[in-house]
């Protein structure tokens, strides 16, 4: 979970919706790994037209993942990108 400092777009918090830890968040820049991710359920799903986000701090991402029947792929970037901190949901 994420909150924006309203006037500025900052990034102010990054919560683990998982285990509901407060990540490391230092003027605007989030300071450790942590996987959001914002699932668009369409028309055939259960869930119609809804869009869900949520945030996972690296060791609930890595309980989870250990917990897939298959694993996932990974592949190594040569650059990184991350996320643009000031988008607002
Ligand atoms: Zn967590």
């Amino acid at each position: 979970m994420r909150r924006y400092q309203k006037q500025t777009g900052e990034l102010k918090q990054v919560i683990c919706n998982c285990c509901g830890r407060e990540l490391n968040v230092d003027q605007g820049i989030l300071k450790e790994g942590a996987c959001h991710l914002e699932p668009r359920w369409g028309y055939f799903s259960g869930k119609d037209m809804e869009k869900h986000s949520f945030d996972l701090c690296e060791a609930c991402y890595d309980k989870i993942i250990s917990g897939f029947s298959v694993p996932v792929d990974v592949t190594e970037e040569t650059e990184f990108f991350p996320m643009e901190d000031g988008e607002t949901e």
